[in-house]
């Protein structure tokens, strides 16, 4: 049996989803949200959040999106821990599956956001939790007093590399440029700590190993060709992200990335369906630009019903 018609549901638990909720909750719009097995977004996986407005002392990613949570909670009829599988907007009330289950609503914000890119190496594949991780948080601490290896260049990678650097032995940041992405003061941070070094023009030819675990990485570099092993016990990608859209794939325009197309404001192309954070946002990718996405969207979905 399906359950009752929503005003709106809510497809994401990180600060995008939780913020349209808390936003389409207090519209008096009837509201779920389907917060996706692992709820909390990429802030679950962060250690200090110092650049979320309203926390001078900064606060932890987990206890940021469990505030988050509570104040939705506060607003929105139920927060259900399910992945979405599969959409049908191809009729009003918008219908959507999780765990066998129909949920269907009349307008939808997809949240969803990003999950880390990777590689695309067999050898990635094959050392993948033996060794190669995309989450300093979570596996950091099997690599304690050992020396692991970072690739990327941006600000994950800078502060999986700060996170490691008081762990770990060694970090050694693989970059395949001679500039980092990262912000200034993760820049400084990275450059100013003794235990992290920089392999710049370079990219990982391939993760090496024993068949069971991770014992090293054959880098080249991109200017001169040569390559080098360096032995690591640990290898953490950090290249970007790719959108977690693959559910909505033929049910609204995607970009060829994968991104969600937003064609006015945050409406995509299904009238009564829109997009909040990085599910269409490969720009900014913040907490903050996230959160406001979602009161952008659930404004607009409140208003979409009115006009109605
Ligand atoms: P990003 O800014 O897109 O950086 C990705 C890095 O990986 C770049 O340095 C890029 O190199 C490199 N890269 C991409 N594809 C690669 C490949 N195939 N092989 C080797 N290297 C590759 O991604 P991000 O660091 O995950 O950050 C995403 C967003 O989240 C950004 O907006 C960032 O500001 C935000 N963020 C913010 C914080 C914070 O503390 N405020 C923390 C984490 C993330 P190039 O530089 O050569 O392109």
């Amino acid at each position: 049996m399906p359950e009752e018609i929503y005003d709106c549901i809510i497809i994401g638990g990180g600060p995008a989803g939780y913020a349209a909720a808390v936003y389409a909750g207090r519209a008096n719009m009837r509201t779920l949200v389907l917060a996706g097995y692992h709820s909390g977004g990429q802030l679950m996986t962060t250690t200090d959040v110092e650049d979320y407005p309203g926390f001078p002392n900064g606060i932890k990613g987990p206890e940021l999106m469990k505030l988050f949570r509570a104040q939705a909670e506060k607003f929105v009829e139920k927060i259900i821990d399910v992945d979405v599988k599969k959409v049908d907007f191809s009729e009003v009330p918008f219908k959507m599956i999780a765990e066998d289950k129909e949920y269907r609503a009349r307008t939808v914000i997809i949240a969803t956001g990003s999950s880390p890119r990777l590689l695309g190496l067999a050898s990635e594949k094959k050392y993948f939790a033996k060794g190669v991780s995309t989450c300093a948080v979570c596996d950091g601490f099997f690599f304690k007093d050992k020396d692991v290896a970072v690739i990327g260049g941006g600000d994950t990678a800078m502060r999986e590399a700060i996170y490691l650097a008081k762990l770990c032995k060694s970090v050694t940041v693989i970059h395949r440029r001679d500039q980092l992405r990262a912000q200034a003061v993760l820049q400084d941070r990275a450059k100013t700590d003794s235990k992290i070094k920089f392999a710049w023009n370079s990219v990982v030819d391939e993760f090496l190993g024993d068949g069971e675990k991770l014992t090293g990485i054959r880098i080249r570099n991109v200017e001169t060709e040569e390559t080098s092993e360096i032995k690591v016990a640990g290898a953490f990608v950090a290249i970007g992200h790719v959108p977690n859209t693959d559910f909505l794939k033929g049910s609204l325009e995607l970009d060829k990335k994968g991104y969600v197309v937003l064609e006015d404001k945050t409406r995509t192309s299904v009238p009564g369906v829109f997009g909040a954070g990085d599910v269409q946002d490969f720009v900014y990718m913040q907490a903050i630009t996230a959160a406001a996405d979602g009161c952008r969207a659930a404004l607009d979905a409140h208003r979409f019903l009115e006009e109605k």
